[in-house]
């Protein structure tokens, strides 16, 4: 993974590690953390994406070290922190989710011959 340090731009290799340059510490508010998150490669799912995004990185890492602002997309920062928020409750719900994912066509299957029987007394 590739994570900026949105404070000096220098990159760390893990995104919540306290940056080893300026002792920026992402995780102590919401807001840091987010745009921590916003400028690293965790942001993407996709390897792909995750590649091409490292190469935005640098360049981001650039515009820091320059002192140039950053331009964070309000649609994306929203976008992680309802991620973030959701991240709570986020074992439990996947939980429940995985269950579901597992069980479901076992029910379907279970109720169509459910159907079946019922169909076949009924002759
Ligand atoms: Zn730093």
């Amino acid at each position: 993974m590739v994570a900026i340090c949105i404070q000096c731009g220098v990159e760390k290799t893990t995104l919540y590690e306290k940056c080893r340059k300026c002792a920026f510490e992402p995780r102590k508010t919401q807001e840091n953390l987010i745009k921590s998150v916003y400028l690293s490669s965790a942001r993407f799912d996709s390897e792909v994406d995750k590649k091409e995004y490292e190469l935005e990185l640098r360049s981001y890492a650039e515009r820091i070290r320059k002192r140039l602002p950053i331009a964070f997309d309000p649609v994306e920062v929203e976008r992680l922190r309802i991620q973030h928020a959701e991240t709570d409750g986020f074992n439990e719900k996947s939980t429940v989710r995985y269950l579901f994912k597992v069980f479901l066509p076992g029910l379907i299957l279970l109720l169509e011959l459910i159907c079946v029987v019922i169909a076949l007394n009924q002759l």
